[in-house]
Parts: structure tokens; sequence; C-alpha cells
């Protein structure tokens, strides 16, 4: 069966990595987790700014200056739209997900991390969303506290209640997780934090292009995803942030376009959200975004995690017929990532010989060493899909792993 009104091959047509060949074979490009391809729209967004609008924004009278600031201004209220929140003054610009969560600990964690206080995160973060809030502990003597999970890769709700005190300030935790592609239950995380009186950070990098996200109905505080892996460009991405917290919170960066007046005695700030975007922003991939953000709600958000779901299902199936393989990240609630090792062969050999057959996959940690650790593996092989992938790509990874085997074994 393939998820009604769904039609991939049609959509592969507006990929235009995907029509290449790699050592003379088709590409099968099984690396959106990392980055996801870009559709025509959003190059041709971004070739059009480059084309016939490119100006610096916010500043100019002319009308290249005011087409520019209207395409980039126009992004903001897409990524409003996008994740439902209220105002388009609650969406912040940043580099990507990895900025959205400094920001967070830079500014809002600087003012209301004080020594005692502590911030929990889960077993399953990135790096991203572990360092930052490791280094604003350190600076506060504050104390960083891990959800743990058990063998499927699922977050102990029972063990995180325990963690909760009056002393949380903020509980930090992915939405889906890049290395194991479990979805957590973010929406029960953050109504059990607020109980607790704690703040709430959810890092959406992997759940944004892959299912609708609701900041209201989340009731999150902040919420963070990147514009490069929702069919976006790179250096580009988006914090949500509500608008009382953003209120409150002190600038993150000294500069231009961030202020409302400058003398050499005193400096006032220029209003939310721009208080937090000083300097020339990338304009081009913001303009990007947007042109990424409508493809992608044009296509459907939940017509997209229903083809995921039934290629993570066929997905499933087929690897466990493969003699020696073993999926790490077995949740119940679970994204398109199919992450595994191979009994007795290191994921880098896996991926070299897959490359061979122009399958590119990813091998390694992920930017995820803990949950490697708690596997008791260094590395494994990962397979994350999207929806332009198909049942014909997935069979081709299940020949290229017997290949892998031959050579191997
Ligand atoms: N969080 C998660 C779960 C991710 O997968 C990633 C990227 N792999 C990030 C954060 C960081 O995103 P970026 O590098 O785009 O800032």
């Amino acid at each position: 069966m393939v998820a009604a009104g769904f039609d991939v091959e049609k959509i592969r047509e507006d990929f235009p990595v995907l029509k290449q060949t790699i050592h003379g074979k088709p590409l099968v490009y099984f690396d959106s987790a990392a980055t996801a391809q870009k559709p025509y729209a959003v190059i041709e967004a971004i070739r059009k700014f480059y084309e016939v609008d490119c100006a610096n924004i916010h500043r100019g009278v002319h009308e290249l200056s005011q087409r520019s600031t209207a395409a980039y201004e126009e992004t903001r209220v897409k990524a409003k739209r996008f994740l439902n929140a209220r105002s388009k003054n609650e969406i912040v610009f940043v580099r990507g997900a990895t900025e959205g969560i400094n920001l967070v600990t830079s500014t809002w964690g600087r003012q209301a991390v004080k020594e005692g206080d502590e911030i929990v995160i889960s077993a399953l973060e990135h790096h991203s969303n572990i360092v930052p809030w490791q280094m604003l502990c350190e600076e506060k003597s504050a104390k960083l506290r891990v959800i743990p999970m058990n063998d499927r890769g699922e977050l102990l709700l029972d063990e995180y209640e325990k963690l909760l005190s009056p002393r949380t300030r903020m509980v930090a935790v992915g939405h889906v997780s890049n290395a194991l592609g479990t979805i957590n239950p973010v929406h029960k995380i953050i109504e059990m934090a607020h109980e607790a009186g704690a703040l709430t950070l959810i890092d959406g990098a992997q759940a944004a292009p892959h299912m609708k996200v609701d900041v209201q109905e989340l009731d999150a505080d902040f919420y963070t995803f990147s514009g490069h892996k929702v069919f976006g460009p790179t250096g580009i991405g988006v914090l949500f942030g509500k608008l009382k917290l953003l209120n409150a919170m002190p600038p993150y960066q000294g500069g231009g376009d961030m202020i409302r007046t400058v003398t050499f005695e005193k400096t006032t700030y220029n209003e939310v959200p721009y208080k937090f975007e000083a300097g020339t922003p990338n304009i081009a991939s913001g303009i990007g975004l947007g042109a990424a953000l409508d493809y992608a709600t044009h296509i459907g958000l939940d017509k997209i995690a229903a083809y995921e779901h039934e290629l993570l299902v066929y997905g499933t199936k087929a690897l466990s017929k493969i003699p020696g393989l073993k999926m790490i990240g077995t949740a119940r609630e679970k994204a398109a990532v199919l992450s595994f090792v191979i009994e007795g062969i290191h994921p880098h050999d896996i991926g070299t010989v897959l490359d061979r057959m122009a399958i590119a996959v990813r091998t390694g940690h992920h930017c995820a060493q803990p949950v490697m650790d708690w596997f008791h593996i260094p590395a494994t092989t990962r397979a994350s899909l999207a929806f332009y992938n198909t049942k014909a790509e997935i069979d081709l990874l299940v020949e290229g792993l017997r290949k892998v085997k031959e050579v191997f074994d």
C-alpha cells in the first residue's frame, strides 16, 4: 500500500540532486537526517534573490532593499504558521538548531540559572543539546541531570519524574532522536516540567521535517529547528520562544539591527525578535527557507509522516532478514531512521562499500556519543529516510548489505 495521495515519483522530479548517478549507478540518498535535499522551489528562490532582488534588509528605502526585506520577513510569517506560534515576533532567525539552543543558554540561561539550579536533558540528546547546557552549568555551578532510557531507546518517564524538583529550571529534550529515530513524548515531558515549575526547550531538528509541529498544543517554551533539514538551505534556522520569555531575555549578540538607539553612554535595544538578530543575516537562506516551508506544507506534514512510516515499517522488516544485523533503536514511536550494526563489520567499512553502490548512508556516532556509549558500541550505520525515498531504494540497500557481508565474511 502507498499512502493515499502520495506520488513519490512526481515528488522526486522536484529534487535535481536525486537525478544523478554515482559510480555509474543511480544515487540512493539515505542521509537526510544529516541534511535533506532541496527542491527546485528552494533553489529557484535563492537564485531569484541574487539575480533580481539582492540588497541588504531592514535599512534601505530603495526598491531592492524593500523587496528583500519583504521576502525575508515573509519567511518569519511562514515559520510562525509552520509551528503554529501565536505571533511572528516569537520567531527568531538563527543559523540552525545549534545556535537556537546556544542563544537560549547564553541569554535566558545567563540570566535565570543560579548556583545549585538544575537543568534536565535526556540520554538521547545530540551533542548540540548537551554541550551548551554543560557549559552553562559549569559557568553557574548548576547541575545537569539526565533522563535515562531503556534498551529500545525510549526515555523512562518515571525516572524523569524523580529528577524534577523545585531546583529544575529547564527541561531540554529532543523531539526526535537523530541517532535512533525515537519520537519522544514531548507533550507529556513538557506538561511534567511545567508542573514542576520548569521551562522547556524542544530540539526539533529531526521532528520538523517529518511531522506536524504545533508549539501551542505542545505548550513548548522554546522550540528550535534547522532550515537545511527541512529541505531548505544551510545557515538558517528558527528559534521559537514564547513572547513573554523573549521580552524578558537580555540580547544575544551586539551589533547593527539589534539596537534602537546607540550613544557611547548607553544603548537601547530593538524589540523582539530583532533584539536577538545582530548584523546582516543570511538573507538568501532565509528566503530559501520560506520556499522550503511552503513546499513541505503544500505536500502536507501528515501525508509525509504517513508515507515515511510506511517506509520505516518496510525497511525495518527488510533489514531484519540480514543475518547478524542488529537494529539500534527500536522505540515503539519512531521516525524513519534505520540505525544498525552488523556483527564483525565496522560501520565505516559498511558505509564505504555502500558508497561504491551509490548508496549514501552515514556511519559514526552521529554527534550522540552518549547514546553509543549506552549501547556499548562506537558507531552505527544509519539510513535516514525522507519522503522522496522509495521502497525500491530500500531493496537496493538490502542488496547492498548482502554484498557488504560477502566482502567481509
Ligand atoms: N539536534 C539534532 C537532533 C540534530 O540531529 C542536529 C543535526 N544533526 C542538531 C540538533 C544540530 O543541527 P545543526 O547542525 O543544523 O545546527
